[in-house]
């Protein structure tokens, strides 16, 4: 038996995303999917909005958040600088949860003035409240990127990456990331569930990667995201480790809504299934 009705990884404006929780609630409902998580990265601003919005469209909501954490193994074919680790809580979240999740949004704002001051250094002055506009709830590059294109100093949010705020930009700063087994202690003690997200990203080979999230106690793995061909979604099914589905939508032209994302349900874990 397989599912389309499922989707468990989506973003709105209160990270990278286009869209309100509402919206893309809706477009997750038009699509078919029964059961959705909104996912967005280090923050759960949206989650009132989506729970509401979720029950009156009559779909089941899963609180859950994309959290960005230190790379776990390193990797000669890819270059990712973090990884990133879904939280799910089906049984409701501890107010714990969210102060530790705050304490990390506290540690955005300063590394964002100190990416300004690069700029700034390099020649390029923009006040803080004009990134801070664009972000609903947690500040990042992409809201940078767009304070950059308003001030005329790029032209596209891809030539911001590519020539100043990328990973390897003159305008580049790191800030604090939690490590798997952190953010993994940190959800089960509050309720929650995880899953690596998109592990193809990380150039690792599938049975080291598994082998590795079992020990750090991931309770699944994301083999059937919508960048995944499907070979390796096949692939890591595999293993003993149950399956998350997310279609990654951040409501643009490329996937601009949740779901159309087939998973067999023996597979799947079973707090998410239809
Ligand atoms: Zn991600
Ligand atoms: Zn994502």
């Amino acid at each position: 038996m397989w599912t389309q009705a499922v989707d468990l990884h989506c973003h709105s404006h209160h990270s990278d995303g286009l869209w309100s929780p509402s919206e893309m609630a809706k477009r997750a409902h038009d699509a078919g999917v029964k059961v959705w998580s909104l996912t967005d990265h280090d923050t759960n601003t949206g989650w009132d909005e989506a729970a509401d919005a979720c029950s009156e469209l009559g779909i089941r909501f899963i609180p859950g958040v994309e959290i960005t954490c230190a790379v776990e193994m390193t990797s000669e074919t890819s270059d990712s600088t973090s990884w990133h680790l879904l939280a799910y809580f089906p049984e409701g979240c501890s107010p714990e949860f969210t102060s530790w999740l705050e304490s990390f949004k506290d540690s955005r704002v300063p590394r964002m003035k100190s990416m300004l001051s690069a700029l700034a250094e390099l020649g390029h002055q923009i006040p803080f409240e004009d990134v801070a506009k664009f972000a609903e709830g947690s500040i990042g590059r992409p809201h940078l990127a767009r304070a950059m294109i308003e001030h005329g100093i790029v032209e596209t949010m891809q030539q911001a990456f590519d020539d100043w705020i990328g990973d390897s930009g003159p305008a580049f700063r790191e800030r604090p990331l939690p490590t798997i087994a952190e953010a993994v202690e940190m959800v089960h003690s509050s309720g929650g569930i995880t899953s690596l997200a998109h592990p193809g990203y990380y150039g690792i080979p599938s049975d080291e990667l598994v082998q590795r999230l079992v020990t750090l106690g991931v309770d699944c793995i994301e083999a059937v995201h919508g960048s995944h061909p499907d070979s390796l979604r096949f692939e890591l099914m595999q293993y003993a480790l149950p399956t998350s589905v997310g279609g990654d939508s951040h409501g643009t032209e490329k996937r601009p809504s949740p779901g159309k994302m087939p998973v067999p349900l023996k597979h799947l874990h079973r707090c998410f299934h239809p």
